[in-house]
């Protein structure tokens, strides 16, 4: 399908019935979490009501089926990007991957590893190249990486109206660079970022790629093959899933080559009292008791999404994002981060408003139901580059209306005249 009924599908999120302060709910903070659908809800009860057993051992009927199901959630979200399951690893989050990836690094820096994985050591003045426009979870895992290894950080810098600055991108990226990461969509600023010519500059100083992929996954039909990047993160809870699960996709030959992190059980092939070997991936990045049940929620999670069609999402909530942002350009002091003409966005907007705290502004559209994020949104530097410690921002997904977007309009326009602004 190529368009969507929001109203129809709303009836799948028992949440979306909710009344705050005797409103009702309107839900524009989904790129903080997503609502749950009750296909999500069910799919994890109903695991835990019916199958519930230690996945990849155990003799018994229970085990075999956890296993089953366990596996075929992982070949679902595998397929949801584009990749076979091999290339997934389960993760407790996006913040839990990028972690991951740091230190795997890390270690094949201290030379732990096949030798294959030498490929990822970073010498001293070694470059890593991330971007101004980062949320945290990717900034201060490298930020700890390049402390141990004597790496460099370096920034893409962001032009004035939120897009990358492609041509500072070709010059920051050099021969020391070996690693670069960046997001598909920023948290803050809603823009599709360019990842073929930011993943064309790396190839060709050979440096390995990494995808923020939170704030994308949700919301556009993902294809990280297709995208060319070496490694991706994406985080359940802001697609509809469970918390405690995200995925880490890897291209064969990296992941192959990649040492593994979080070390113990179920990640061995044969462990002595000095020294043990490792599985192949994504086994080899999995130690310990997974995320059975949550892995089962998202794979439910990304059929939901399917069975809508990524297309239609992106076109719905493009929609929405463009009606947000003409009627955030026609409100007295309020400024948008990020408002490029001409750019591929997602349903998000975040924004200043001349003369009131953001916080102030949260309350105030709590009092009518409507829930948005206040704060720096863990993207610190970004606010800093635009001179903003905080901002507010509203984020849509397949299940918001244009009356929830009308409504907050109406709403953020009654805001300065509350607090006297501008008067
Ligand atoms: N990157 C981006 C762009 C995000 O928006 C978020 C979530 N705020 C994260 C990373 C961290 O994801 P998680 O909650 O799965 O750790």
């Amino acid at each position: 399908p190529t368009t969507l009924d929001a109203r129809a599908l709303r009836e799948d999120f028992p949440i979306l019935r909710r009344q705050v302060d005797g409103h009702p709910l309107v839900y524009l903070d989904s790129a903080a979490t997503s609502q749950k659908p009750r296909a999500v809800i069910e799919a994890e009860v109903d695991f835990l009501t019916n199958a519930n057993a230690a996945v990849h051992r155990g003799a018994h009927t229970l085990a075999a089926e956890a296993t089953e199901l366990f596996e075929d959630a992982r070949a679902t979200v595998a397929g949801f990007v584009g990749a076979d399951a091999e290339q997934i690893v389960w993760t407790s989050g996006a913040t839990a991957g990028l972690n991951l990836v740091a230190y795997a690094i890390g270690n094949a820096t201290l030379g732990r590893g096949a030798p294959a994985s030498a490929r990822f050591a970073l010498r001293p003045g070694d470059e890593i190249v991330l971007t101004e426009i980062e949320h945290h979870a990717n900034l201060v895992p490298w930020q700890e990486l390049a402390a141990r290894t004597g790496a460099v950080l370096r920034h893409i810098p962001v032009h004035d109206d939120g897009r990358l600055d492609l041509d500072a991108a070709a010059s920051v990226i050099g021969e020391r660079t070996r690693i670069v990461a960046f997001t598909h969509v920023s948290n803050v600023l809603g823009i599709v970022n360019p990842v073929a010519e930011l993943v064309a500059l790396a190839r060709r100083v050979g440096a390995v790629t990494v995808l923020d992929a939170c704030q994308s996954a949700p919301h556009l039909a993902l294809d990280l093959p297709d995208l060319g990047v070496d490694l991706a993160v994406f985080s359940g809870h802001k697609m509809l899933g469970p918390y405690g699960i995200g995925g880490l996709y890897g291209r064969a030959e990296i992941l192959e080559a990649l040492p593994p992190f979080l070390t113990g059980g179920s990640m061995i092939t044969r462990v002595g009292l000095d020294s043990s070997e490792y599985l192949p991936p994504p086994q080899r990045f999995e130690a310990g008791t997974q995320p059975v049940s949550q892995a089962i929620g998202l794979a439910a999670a990304v059929r939901y999404l399917g069975g809508v069609g990524m297309g239609a999402v992106h076109a719905h909530e493009r929609a929405l994002g463009a009606r947000l942002l003409d009627g955030l350009r026609g409100i007295d002091g309020v400024r948008i981060l990020g408002d490029a003409p001409g750019v591929e966005r997602v349903g998000l907007a975040a924004f200043d408003v001349d003369g009131v705290h953001a916080h102030d502004v949260g309350q105030f559209l709590d009092s009518r139901g409507i829930a948005v994020r206040v704060g720096h949104h863990c993207a610190a530097p970004l606010h800093a580059r635009f001179g903003l410690t905080a901002s507010v921002r509203a984020s849509a997904a397949l299940y918001n209306t244009e009356d929830d977007v009308d409504v907050f309009l109406d709403a953020l326009a009654d805001v300065r005249p509350f607090f006297g602004a501008g008067a």
